[in-house]
């Protein structure tokens, strides 16, 4: 005992209150193992000594039981370290105890009670049972609480503190059985030890530290993480509220200008804006991944359908690059499947993105396969390849984290923050897929992703959901429609933004009015009747989506059955689901697109008003 005590004391660094309650609890034991064997000595050798010595020894020896007990109970409590209210009244009554087993051991003095010298003997008196009470009950008192914690301890803590079990047994042993050994303090003494050894030596004490620096590390790195996201994506939204301006104006423009030179900048500009905002969306996106906030949300949908209009998004970017590009579907996939069609399309845009960005010549091609898993089930494949510079070896790794780009001259000098396929590879880990790649550098690249998705059966067709609005054909010049008698009202706090989508909607001859909030709105609305009403979500005074409940509650608004259409900068994908759930109509994300505001408000007119 005396050299762990030596040992504890010259070599633990961070003394703690858990320390300094092991530290009592161990002189504790050591005094009693010593007044133990005082006491037997003594009494041994009773002729040669004064009947005080033999009964302050004695005394002493009892009394230490009882603290070794009560210093065990306070140190699985520092242990444990949640001490409940009604268990820190408990402190009260067991130092009353001990006081009070303090008097009555003086008291034994006089009496004799718990035991006498008697004739150079030690005898034991009538109450002699009351001094094995307080050691017995401060050691249960401490083993049931450790049990009733055990929730904060794991086994190594658990066992060693329950062990102590060993004292109060040596105890009872020592007080029923043999009298006459020392058993008390001998088995006590294994108990501390084991303790010591399982949990408080110096080294598990330091790697209980470090353990306990690296979790704090952990956090601090979470919440770095998590300000990283955030800063990104209210950056991100910062910078996308301009852009939707300069790209909307830069829109009008293109469609205003005859001047060659000046359509010629303008569509500089919307082909830099257009990376851009590519680029902010995938920030947006992969913060709503860090952050949990973006859910897989399955429903059926036509792979045919998928496709085109993946092909018909991309088909722009490979004919700038001058690049073939393919897009086809395996015969034996299934026509409708049930799965996120907005994540796949995502993951199908970011790499055929890859593809024409890392690719100066040749072809970028996407197919997309199944193979049978069971009769309802089958595993998507999407495979797009490139012609393009490839992947070194090397680089394969490391290609799938967030901002990491390959370390390549070529890769480096293209835009791209290195964000692309760590979406992927993120959205395919949560619809339960993989990705692969295989790249011969210098020559081109595939990348495969499978993804298990179920067969739609007919009970899933029922509610077929929009259809994405993705088989419309989007005419490349001139209005869509014309309707002079349709009423459209524009809410947007920002002048900008209501001119210009007037000005988008200038070609259709639809009659415009303008408020700039929403409670402005609802007065309008309750004056005249409008067909459409152009609702912008983010507004100082009313939020878009309360305007529309309030909206939808006037008279004149429900007999018109006026329309109303989300115009908002939250162009995430599933936006335009949520949109639709929470009672729009239709759904335009900004910066708004002259032909998909006509798309949207030709889509919410009554076929009367269309003239043409
Ligand atoms: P970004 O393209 O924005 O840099 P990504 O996460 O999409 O970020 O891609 C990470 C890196 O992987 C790229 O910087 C590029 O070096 C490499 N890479 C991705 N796709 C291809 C490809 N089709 N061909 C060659 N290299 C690619």
């Amino acid at each position: 005992m005396l050299v762990s005590i030596l040992c504890l004391v010259l070599m633990r660094r961070n003394r703690t209150e858990r320390y300094r309650k092991f530290l009592k609890l161990m002189l504790a034991v050591l005094f009693g193992l010593f007044f133990d064997i005082l006491g037997a000595l003594s009494i041994e050798h009773a002729a040669e000594l004064s009947h005080f010595t033999l009964m302050l020894t004695n005394s002493l020896y009892f009394w230490f039981a009882a603290f070794a007990g009560l210093a065990y109970l306070d140190y699985a409590e520092a242990f444990v370290g949640e001490v409940t209210k009604r268990e820190r009244r408990m402190y009260i009554v067991n130092a009353v105890l001990m006081l009070l087993y303090t008097m009555v051991l003086i008291l034994n003095v006089k009496t004799g009670w718990i035991f006498s010298i008697e004739n150079n003997l030690y005898v034991h008196g009538p109450l002699h049972f009351i001094c094995y009470i307080p050691s017995t009950y401060y050691i249960f008192y401490g083993i049931i609480y450790a049990l009733l914690h055990y929730k904060s301890l794991n086994a190594r803590e658990l066992i060693p503190l329950s062990g102590v079990l060993f004292i109060a047994a040596g105890t009872l042993i020592q007080a029923f059985a043999a009298p006459y050994t020392l058993l008390t303090f001998f088995l006590g003494s294994i108990a501390v030890l084991v303790i010591l050894l399982f949990m408080e030596t110096p080294d598990y004490a330091s790697l209980q530290e470090t353990l306990e620096q690296l979790d704090t590390a952990r956090i601090e790195v979470q919440k770095a993480q998590r300000v990283k996201t955030e800063f990104l994506s209210s950056i991100s939204r910062e910078i996308k509220t301009p852009m939707n301006t300069v790209l909307g104006m830069d829109e009008l423009i293109l469609r205003e200008s005859k001047d060659e030179y000046i359509t010629g900048y303008a569509r500089d500009i919307a082909t830099a804006g257009r990376v851009l905002m590519d680029t902010l969306n995938k920030i947006l996106d992969y913060a709503d991944i860090e952050t949990g906030k973006l859910d897989i949300v399955n429903a059926p949908y036509k792979v045919q359908t998928l496709v085109k209009d993946v092909y018909k998004t991309c088909l722009f970017r490979a004919d700038e690059k001058g690049l073939k590009f393919t897009c086809d579907v395996g015969n034996l996939v299934p026509d409708i499947l049930v799965g996120d069609v907005v994540r796949l399309r995502q993951i199908m845009i970011n790499l055929i993105g890859n593809g024409i960005k890392y690719t100066t010549s040749g072809t970028v091609s996407m197919y997309v396969g199944s193979n049978e898993l069971d009769p309802k089930n089958v595993m998507l494949e999407i495979r797009v390849s490139d012609t393009g510079i490839g992947i070194k070896e090397e680089e394969m790794s490391r290609i799938f984290g967030t901002f990491d780009r390959a370390g390549d001259v070529l890769s480096r000098s293209g835009e791209g923050v290195g964000l692309g396929l760590s979406i992927v590879s993120k959205l395919t880990d949560m619809m339960n897929g993989e990705v692969k790649v295989e790249s011969n550098y210098g020559k081109g690249s595939v990348f495969t992703v499978y993804i298990p998705q179920k067969i739609a059966e007919e009970s899933d067709l029922v509610d077929n959901g929009p259809d994405q609005g993705v088989d419309r054909e989007v005419q490349t010049s001139g209005p869509l429609f014309k309707a002079p008698n349709a009423r459209v009202l524009i809410v947007d706090d920002n002048d900008i933004n209501r001119v210009l989508e007037a000005m988008l909607l200038k070609e259709t001859e639809v009659q415009i009015a303008e408020v700039n909030g929403g409670s402005e709105m609802l007065r309008e609305l309750a004056r005249t009747s409008y067909d459409v009403v152009l609702l912008d979500h983010i507004m100082p005074d009313m939020d878009g989506i309360e305007a529309l409940k309030r909206a939808k509650q006037i008279e004149r608004v429900k007999n018109t059955g006026t329309s109303f259409i989300a115009i908002t900068a939250n162009a995430l994908s599933g936006a335009r689901e949520e949109y639709l759930r929470q009672g729009f109509d239709e759904f335009v994300s900004k910066p708004v697109n002259g032909k998909h505001l006509e798309e949207a408000v030709m889509s919410c007119l009554d076929k009367n008003l269309i003239v043409h």
